[in-house]
């Protein structure tokens, strides 16, 4: 049968009964408590007709809820599929149809957002409101034959680009990255890990939750706010964080920083995107620590791929790191699937334990994405002569020009390194004769003009890749986990 999440829950219970393990802003629950609840209501949707196999969209903001509804669907064999708060009911009702939800459970405070989609689905839950009517079910644990190899839980991509495509996973997968991440960073149940970016993105909830869930460590678990953030490290003495490198920038800039206490803290660990030298040198001296750590992968592979150490942020600014975690196997290769030599650019794929099983309901993409055993990333990247692997940009991102590859992130990266540029977004705009041109959009934090740009661009770039066109915005549009929304930018900047 093997092990199920569920099934390391309930063996936290036995070994971890009475240790605070779910802090969140209106309760501590042990793992024996949470166990108890998630029984009750597992009980409670069977009792209404819940049954194992049906798919059930989970929407909580990040906080108990959440867990009760994720561990509750899990214990009957129903399909947990977290979904982002943020989105719109028509978004929503797409990702439900296509996922073929049998039911929603959400915490009352999303009743609003929720209520159209009502009519589609068999079971329509307030999360509290199951909690309250569990009452009087039985609190120990259920016996539903559930294998390590069934499906456990549906994650949508963020949707950066194109629409969101569901993301299958079963136990095995999930505990594999749990068993690699918390080897990785020496995990044990005496961490207290803190996650406060949104639990329906698979980083905090596959790769960070998991992997302290896995050792019966503790959980402080909130929505971030950069004095949040402060004040949670402070009073809980956490050891651990995940979470986009513009959460650890708005921290970093408190007014009132000096005053917190964060020397517990062993490990901040960022991904989904780079933390440029100069912002990293800016965060360790915020913090008054040097252990961060970059994550590289996507949700298709965990997402667990390959790790940037403290150290290496110096000596390999700009990299995303040399050794894979250790389920993991990392290759850049070119078109024709061969791999690359040194310096050359190509396209990274993965392989290993955490991978995902499929992409939900479309075969034809799970072929394109993994083909004998591979991940095929779309993230385009180069392997210097130590090994180390530096990404150059996303496959879909690359600009073409007159036949010619243009990568906007060695673009942004010029332009960032510009006193007067905060960040800058650089897209491909159609045209005439080229096919596409270059465009950046820029967000200025000192004064510059668009001629002392260009005039700087120029100086660091070939000329076929300085941006022909300049436009400057407030701010830049960045999805929930702190990701800039390129394709939309594209969109309005075209
Ligand atoms: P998601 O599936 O939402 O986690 O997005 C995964 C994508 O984010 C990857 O394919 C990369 O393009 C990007 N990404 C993730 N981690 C990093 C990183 N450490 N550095 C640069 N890009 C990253």
């Amino acid at each position: 049968m093997g092990t199920t999440i569920h099934g390391v829950l309930e063996r936290n219970a036995r070994k971890f009964p009475e240790k605070d393990a779910f802090i969140t802003a209106s309760n501590r629950l042990t793992y024996g408590d949470m166990n108890r609840t998630c029984n009750r209501l597992a009980r409670y949707l069977q009792d209404e007709g819940v049954r194992h196999g049906d798919r059930i969209a989970v929407m909580s903001r990040n906080n108990e809820h959440f867990f009760f509804a994720f561990f509750a669907c899990m214990k009957i064999g129903a399909i947990p599929m977290p979904i982002n708060i943020r989105l719109t009911p028509k978004e929503l009702g797409a990702i439900f149809q296509n996922a073929s939800a049998a039911g929603i459970l959400y915490e009352d405070e999303l009743a609003e957002t929720v209520t159209s989609l009502k009519e589609n689905l068999n079971y329509y839950f307030s999360i509290q409101d199951v909690v309250g009517a569990s009452a009087h079910f039985s609190e120990g644990n259920l016996h539903v034959p559930i294998d390590s190899r069934d499906v456990c839980e549906i994650l949508f991509t963020s949707g950066t680009t194109g629409m969101p495509k569901g993301v299958v996973f079963n136990h095995e997968r999930i505990l594999a990255i749990a068993a690699a991440v918390s080897v990785n960073f020496s995990l044990t149940h005496r961490d207290s890990m803190l996650t406060l970016m949104p639990l329906s993105h698979s980083a905090p909830l596959n790769t960070f939750f998991m992997s302290g869930f896995y050792c019966g460590a503790t959980h402080v678990i909130s929505d971030f706010t950069p004095k949040g953030f402060l004040n949670w490290i402070q009073q809980e003495k956490t050891t651990f964080s995940f979470a986009a490198p513009v959460a650890y920038l708005l921290a970093a800039k408190d007014p009132d920083l000096a005053s917190y206490d964060l020397s517990s803290m062993r490990v901040f660990a960022y991904g989904g995107g780079p933390l440029a030298l100069a912002s990293y040198h800016h965060v360790k001296k915020a913090f008054q620590n040097e252990n961060f750590y970059q994550v590289y992968g996507l949700t298709e592979a965990g997402p667990n791929g390959i790790l940037l150490y403290p150290e290496e942020h110096l000596d390999k600014a700009g990299s995303i790191g040399k050794n894979p975690t250790v389920n993991m196997e990392i290759r850049v290769v070119r078109p024709d699937g061969t791999d690359t030599d040194p310096n050359e650019y190509g396209e990274i794929l993965l392989t290993g334990d955490s991978l995902m099983l499929e992409y939900d309901n479309n075969l034809e993409e799970t072929n394109a994405a993994i083909k004998d055993g591979w991940l095929y990333t779309g993230d385009i990247a180069y392997r210097d002569e130590d090994g180390y692997f530096y990404i150059v940009d996303r496959k879909k991102d690359v600009i073409i020009s007159g036949g010619v590859n243009i990568y906007p992130r060695e673009v942004e990266e010029v332009l960032a390194k510009h006193d007067a540029v905060l960040e800058s977004c650089v897209v491909g705009v159609p045209h005439e004769d080229w096919g596409e041109t270059v465009k950046a959009v820029v967000v200025l934090k000192g004064d510059a003009s668009e001629e002392e740009l260009r005039a700087f661009a120029a100086e660091h770039l070939a000329e076929f890749k300085c941006p022909r066109i300049y436009s400057f915005v407030d701010e830049l549009p960045r999805n929930a986990s702190g990701k800039i929304l390129k394709q939309q930018v594209k969109l309005v900047h075209s």
